[in-house]
């Protein structure tokens, strides 16, 4: 196996061998005994043009309302039906499609969303297994993450005679269920799960009722699972091997190994997952992809375990050291609580760990000897002055020699965006050194000690309390059986349950009027339009293009004109060498923001848009925005056409579009980009009651006067400007899906106005 195992090495805080307090040591080991199966599945898929049957027509039962439906399919002997359309609705959070051959026959299942399956677009979700039974679940923290509009499905039959397949979809408006970690406790691969069974009398304690070591065990092992799934979900559940071995029982007096806990296999480039070319565990990967890790890769046996734990009899049956009360009420100190110590092991085998080689800085290689990032370790910084200089360097962009140095010698931080140190995370006191304003200075330290404690280092928090039950030194007590902080870096390794990348849509500031972005994702870059004013109060707008992350956006900005024919649009670089930097600040939707007293009441993410001069790196040349979602979760209509529209045939130009329900009623809001006689780019807003899907709806366009970005806000002036004529028939990133008249006249030259005649334009995926 590919076991990088942290062995939770002498976790003995209440150890009656040690002093109260003493660190304990998880040693991260990567073990090279067995070759790394690392590699993407290839997949069997195949766009077989002739052989598909393509259903046209909207699936029959799939509306809005979040039910369930079942169809039966005819896939033809070696044949494939594809672009089965799913209508997912505003509000749907996650959707689970399963398949079933009548036969048996091997018949493979696909996902796609908002655009078709055909010679160039494959799969991007995929259930390869090789039975007739596949299954794959989408959620909104995937990639691409479930998002309302149509999506589609595909079926595909590898055996040489037809079949009859069942096709069951079912999308949900509820969260995705608890984490569900299978495993047996007989499982005949332990070397020993006898402590399981242990018929020793146990005396009932703490809540546990048991009456035999091995069943109290049990019930304190299920208990930790159950509170672990109370703060990591998954749409899958996740195979796992519990086992119990002799570790040693400390008769050194010094420490001794209670468990271990380690991921058993890491994936890159899996379906669902944000980041490419980054190892993921297992479990987070998949619980992304949807599906089994049999049906990604056939040739595993299904039910193999993807994290294993041993815990440490020896200890046990020495020392009778372990607390297995249920009520945390009852444990007393010098023995070690083992709900909370299964819970810190399991975290570490969920994706709390850092993959790269502590000695040498080295990158984990696969089967390929090609070293990659791991999405920990691309979480990691290493603080050199004030974060509000920017003034850190991020351990991706470390050669291995400085990246080992850094993890002995560096103030090495968290920067997930998921895990802003807060107050609101459990068991975590505020601390002065720490300023609850500042994204994002308010980031967790990563335990570095000066020289590397094989395991301790580097895939802890640093070792204070407030940082909760993922320390070095974590007491496993009373109270610290909870994740606290770690629920939130899980969520940043892949544990989420939100969307994982920067979230599509129109943004604005509430306390800077008339300023904000809409942001989307053209191919696979983050965009963003800055809407702003010129020196002259005059809407222009400013575009920033950079690579994908789920972190953060950081790209240039810059100012387009189009000097006679849209096709021409040159950026003429950007006036300041301005740059923007876009932080998710913080994913739960609550109220955050750095730098005024205006409350951001949203239910979906808030971001902090900084906008710097990159040859100044002093906190005053910053501006910044704090951004909310223009339409909240609640607000979204039924049917929903929201997003960034483009002509494909004169790319350059573009609406925005954003429907919503408002006093029940549903209205659209477009934002249209375009350009004024001279080539200056001007933006103008207008909303209407919306006709609904395939109507067209006439919208009157307003130009905003306003000021320019960074200056004292004023009221905003509107003037109209025109109109528009929409007709959006789908949400989807293909011809024909809507059709666009824009007659709108200008500020700036005279008479100018830009106009357009029922152009086809399309979503941008
Ligand atoms: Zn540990």
């Amino acid at each position: 196996m590919q076991v990088n195992a942290i062995d939770a090495q002498s976790i003995a805080v209440f150890d009656p061998h040690a002093p109260a307090g003493a660190a304990h040591s998880c040693s991260l080991q990567l073990s090279s005994s067995t070759p790394l199966d690392l590699q993407p599945p290839v997949s069997p898929y195949q766009s077989k043009a002739a052989a598909i049957t393509i259903l046209q027509a909207k699936s029959p039962a799939l509306r809005p309302g979040f039910n369930k439906d079942t169809i039966q399919l005819d896939v033809a002997a070696n044949g494939a039906v594809l672009n089965i359309p799913v209508d997912v609705p505003a509000g749907a959070v996650w959707m689970n499609a399963e398949i079933e051959s009548a036969n048996g026959a091997d018949v493979d299942l696909y996902v796609r969303g908002l655009s078709q399956f055909n010679d160039d677009n494959g799969p991007q979700f995929r259930s390869e297994g090789t039975t007739g039974s596949e299954r794959i679940a989408v959620t909104q923290a995937a990639t691409p993450g479930l998002s309302p509009g149509t999506w589609y499905l595909g079926v595909q039959n590898f055996a040489s005679e037809a079949t009859s397949v069942t096709l069951n979809v079912e999308i949900f408006d509820t969260r995705v269920p608890p984490l569900e970690l299978v495993f047996d406790y007989n499982d005949p691969n332990c070397d020993d799960n006898s402590a399981w069974n242990d018929p020793t009398p146990f005396t009932p304690e703490g809540g546990n009722d048991a009456t035999t070591l091995g069943q109290a065990r049990r019930n304190a092992f299920e208990h930790a699972l159950n509170l672990l799934g109370e703060e990591i979900r998954s749409p899958i559940p996740i195979p796992i091997q519990m086992c119990w071995a002799d570790l040693g029982d400390g008769s050194d007096g010094d420490s001794v190994t209670l468990g271990s806990a380690g991921p058993t296999r890491i994936l890159t480039n899996s379906p669902g997952v944000d980041v490419a070319n980054t190892w993921y565990t297992a479990g987070a990967a998949l619980s992304k992809a949807g599906t089994d890790y049999c049906r990604l890769f056939p040739s595993t046996a299904c039910g193999t375990p993807m994290l294993n734990a041993r815990f440490n009899a020896q200890y046990d049956d020495s020392n009778s050291s372990f607390y297995y009360g249920l009520e945390p009420s009852s444990l007393i100190n010098r023995r070690t609580d083992f709900i909370a110590l299964v819970m810190h092991e399991m975290a570490h085998g969920l994706g709390f760990l850092g993959l790269i080689d502590l000695d040498n800085g080295a990158l984990l290689a696969g089967n390929d000897g090609v070293g990659r990032m791991d999405i920990y370790t691309l979480n990691v910084i290493e603080k050199q002055g004030a974060f509000l200089d920017r003034d850190f360097t991020a351990l991706a962009d470390m050669s291995d020699a400085e990246r080992a140095n850094a993890v002995i010698s560096g103030d090495l931080r968290w920067i997930g965006p998921r895990t802003v140190y807060r107050d609101e995370n459990a068991n975590l006191d505020p601390d002065s050194q720490f300023d609850a304003n500042a994204f994002p200075l308010n980031t967790p330290q990563l335990y570095s000690p000066s020289e590397v404690e094989g395991g301790s280092s580097f895939s802890h928090f640093d070792n204070q309390d407030r940082w909760g039950i993922m320390t070095p030194t974590a007491g496993f007590g009373p109270g610290q059986r909870t994740l606290g902080l770690a629920k939130y870096l899980l969520a940043d390794v892949g544990w989420s349950e939100s969307p994982s990348r920067i979230r599509g849509g129109l943004y604005f500031d509430p306390a800077q009027d008339g300023h904000g972005f809409d942001l989307y994702r053209p191919g696979d870059s983050n965009s963003l339009i800055f809407y702003t004013y010129d020196e002259a109060g005059r809407p222009t707008w400013e575009l920033a293009v950079g690579q994908p992350s789920n972190r953060q956006l950081q790209a240039n900005l810059q100012d387009f004109s189009n000097t006679g024919s849209l096709e021409a649009v040159q950026p003429n670089g950007s006036p300041n060498g301005a740059e923007v930097r876009l932080f998710q600040a913080d994913y739960r939707g609550d109220e955050v923001c750095p730098t005024d007293d205006v409350v951001r009441d949203s239910s979906g993410p808030l971001y902090v848009l900084d906008i710097v001069n990159p040859d100044e790196s002093a906190r005053s040349s910053l501006e910044r925005y704090c951004v909310q979602p223009f339409a909240v979760d609640a607000a979204l209509s039924e049917v929903d056409f929201t997003g960034s529209w483009f002509d494909a045939n004169e790319p350059g130009w573009g609406l925005s579009v954003q429907t919503l329900t408002s006093n029940g009623a549903s209205v659209v809001v477009a934002v249209a980009y375009y350009y004024d006689a001279e080539g200056n780019p001007r933006w103008a807003i207008g909303q209407a009651p919306f006709e609904g899907a395939g109507l067209t709806t006439d919208i009157v366009m307003r130009e905003a006067a306003g000021y320019l970005r960074g200056q004292t806000p004023v009221a905003i002036e509107f003037v109209e400007a025109g109109s528009i004529a929409l007709t959006l028939n789908e949400r989807a990133a293909s011809e024909g899906a809507g059709i666009a008249s824009i007659d709108l006249q200008y500020q700036g030259s005279e008479g100018g106005v830009f106009q357009r005649n029922n152009v086809p334009i399309q979503l941008v995926p």
